[in-house]
Formats: structure tokens, C-alpha cells, sequence
């Protein structure tokens, strides 16, 4: 039986081998491997498809929400508000400057922020919300920006899952103070290694962290501020303007998939499937569906040869490395629930109609 992967990098380097092969051959040829016009190139396409200002590439979806904090000014005793049901990162990029990250539980229906629950988390201390645009779909950011201006609070969007997604027709990295991407290789736009960048549309704040990325350069060896070293390699550069060209596409199969799967799973009792918010245009970053015996449908499936996975299995306030904030168990209804029933299923723009049947097919045969 054929295994059916989460997700199958090996068919979309495929489908781009040959460009892939003389864009690599072009940076290797210049021997300019750090910076160089690949770097700026692939900035200004990516600042173009996100329809922002500027973008400033770096090394990493970490570092680009640690960048933009520290040029917000954040650190030791500020507070940071953001998520428990994301990747560590987000909140590690926050603990890294000195901050603490607060958290604010997620509505059940999008398991996105709740904005319900935001104003009553800000505090004196607050300097920044890091909404996570989860899966794909945007956090509802005219609540989440009307909050921030009356309380005077940066809104940052972690975009890491959400390359392209719009919310009422504008594209996310231009919807708060900046906007945050990984290229991680799984990313919907992914490099061939690490990968990460910022979006803006305050041109200031963008040569700010342009400054931090860069060892807080202002000329070679002259630096006016101590930032770190977190720039995007040129290789990697070279291979995003490869990959971002087609990204509208993969994108838009991502939607397809995800539209046969909402469809043909439409019926299945004690199933939820994923709810897309009306102001939302999602890109679907994962396709997750929520069950109350999640892991004995998990093993059913690897148990087919489906690749499933779990976004994400701990909270992060009940993580240890978190222990020493002080939050317990049941502090985020929300977040726990969706940690013990959540499973992402195959979704990647190769993917085919056939597969999703194959997926559909072993689902039902689970429940
Ligand atoms: C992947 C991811 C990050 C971190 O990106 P890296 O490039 O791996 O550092 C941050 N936030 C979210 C929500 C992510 O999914």
C-alpha cells in the first residue's frame, strides 16, 4: 500500500527541479552568499505579494517576531499577549526579549484569538498582542486593532502558516504593526533550509529591524544599535523567488483539497470539521478536524498509510519549559480541548482528488 505523506516536499521539488537547479547555479556563480541582489530581489516580490511596503528578510519565523519586538522596544518586564494553542516559537520570541508572554484562551469554532477575552488580559505592562494566524486563517484583526489603539498596545500577526491569506479582501502583512513569516520547509511558502521575514507598512519600523537583522548596522563597522545576526541566506533567497512565483497556485489547490474534504466529510457524526470565518480567505496551511476519540482515529489511519499529525499536542501554557509562568491546567478551557482532539489530515497543493477519497474513505471506515 502506498503511504500517503502529511505533507510530500519530494513532489513539489519535482514539479520546480530545473529552475531550482539554475537558481542555485546563478548564486553559486556569484559567490555573493550573504545579502547580494538574490536577497533584495526576493524581498521586494514577497513585500509585492503581500501588497505591504517593505518586507525585511531574516533567518527565521523565530527571529522575526524577536526582531520586531525588540525594535517595538519590548523587554524585560513588559508583557506580551498572545495564544497557547501555537508553535512554541510564538512564544518563546516573546520570553527572548525579557517579556512574558500572557495568554488569552481561542474561540471553539476557528481556534483563533478570542476577542472577547482580549481587553480584560491587557495590563500597565502590556506592550504588544502577537495574534497567530492559525492554519491558515486570520485572527479577526479589526477587534484585535481596535482593542490595541484605545490601550496604545503594537499588534504583531505571526503569518507563519498564512503566506497570502486575506481578511476583508487585504492580505496579512498589512493588517497590523507587521506581520511575521517562517519559510520553513513545510511552510505553504517554504525553503530549502531555514527561512523567515517581516512585512510592513511603516517603512521606519521596517529599517529598524532591517538594522537589528544585521548585527545593528548602519555601515559595515558601524553599528548604532546591538542586534544580532539573523539574515535570510542568499542560496535560500534564490530559491523563494523560484517557489514564490507559483504560490498563488499551490495556494489555490491548498483551497480545492480543502473544499473536497468539507465536502465529502460533511456527514460524519461526532466529526468537526474546520470553520472558516466570514471575513476570512483562507490558505490553508493545515486541514484539521477535531474528534473526540482523536487518537484511536489517528492510529487508524497510520495504520492505512496516512500521514496525520497534531497541531499541537501540549498547550503552551502546560509545556515545562512555561512551568515557571504559573498557569494550570483548565486556565484555557479552549486550548485543552483542542489539544486532545485535534488532527491535521494530508494537505499539500499535489495532492490528489484521489488521495483526498482514499483519506475520506478511511476516515468513515474509522467511525
Ligand atoms: C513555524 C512557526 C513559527 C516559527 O518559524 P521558524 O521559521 O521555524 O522559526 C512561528 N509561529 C508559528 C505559528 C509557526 O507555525
Amino acid at each position: 500500500m502506498r503511504k500517503l505523506p502529511l505533507v510530500d516536499l519530494h513532489a513539489q521539488y519535482a514539479s520546480i527541479k530545473s529552475d531550482i537547479g539554475r537558481a542555485i547555479a546563478t548564486v553559486l556563480d556569484s559567490a555573493a552568499f550573504v545579502g547580494g541582489s538574490a536577497v533584495r530581489e526576493f524581498e521586494s516580490k514577497f513585500a509585492a505579494f503581500c501588497e505591504c511596503s517593505q518586507v525585511v528578510s531574516c533567518g527565521n519565523g523565530t527571529d522575526a517576531i524577536y526582531i520586531v519586538l525588540r525594535a517595538l522596544g519590548v523587554g524585560p518586564g513588559d508583557e506580551v499577549i498572545t495564544v497557547p494553542n501555537t508553535f512554541i516559537a510564538t512564544a518563546e520570541a516573546i520570553s527572548n526579549t525579557g517579556a512574558r508572554p500572557v495568554f488569552v484562551d481561542v474561540r471553539r469554532d476557528t481556534a483563533l484569538l478570542d476577542t472577547a477575552q482580549l481587553e480584560a488580559a491587557i495590563t500597565p505592562r502590556t506592550k504588544a498582542i502577537v495574534p497567530v494566524h492559525l492554519y491558515g486563517q486570520t485572527a479577526d484583526m479589526d477587534a484585535i486593532c481596535e482593542v490595541a489603539r484605545r490601550r496604545g498596545v503594537a499588534v504583531i500577526e505571526d503569518a507563519a502558516q498564512a503566506h497570502g491569506a486575506r481578511y476583508r479582501g487585504r492580505r496579512v502583512g498589512t493588517l497590523g504593526d507587521a506581520a511575521t513569516f517562517s519559510f520553513y520547509p513545510g511552510k505553504n511558502l517554504g525553503a530549502y533550509g531555514d527561512g523567515g521575514a517581516m512585512a510592513f507598512m511603516d517603512r521606519a519600523l521596517a529599517q529598524r529591524c532591517a538594522k537589528l537583522r544585521d548585527h545593528g548596522r548602519s555601515d559595515k563597522y558601524l553599528h548604532e544599535l546591538v542586534g544580532t545576526n539573523s539574515r535570510l541566506d542568499t542560496l535560500q533567497a534564490a530559491v523563494l523567488e523560484v517557489k514564490l512565483a507559483h504560490l498563488d497556485d499551490w495556494n489555490n489547490a491548498r483551497r480545492r483539497t480543502a473544499a473536497l474534504y468539507l465536502e465529502r466529510l460533511a456527514d460524519v457524526r461526532d466529526l468537526t470539521l474546520p470553520v472558516v470565518a466570514a471575513e476570512n480567505e483562507p490558505v490553508w496551511h493545515l486541514f484539521v478536524v477535531r474528534h473526540p476519540r482523536r487518537d484511536a482515529l489517528r492510529d487508524h489511519l497510520e495504520k492505512q498509510g496516512i500521514g496525520v499529525g497534531i497541531h499541537y499536542p501540549v498547550p503552551l501554557h502546560l509545556q515545562p519549559a512555561y512551568a515557571h509562568l504559573g498557569y494550570s491546567a483548565g486556565e484555557f478551557p479552549v486550548a485543552e480541548e483542542l489539544s486532545s482532539s485535534c488532527l491535521s489530515l494530508p494537505l499539500y497543493p499535489e495532492l490528489t482528488e484521489g488521495d483526498v477519497d482514499r483519506v475520506v474513505a478511511a476516515v468513515r471506515a474509522a467511525l
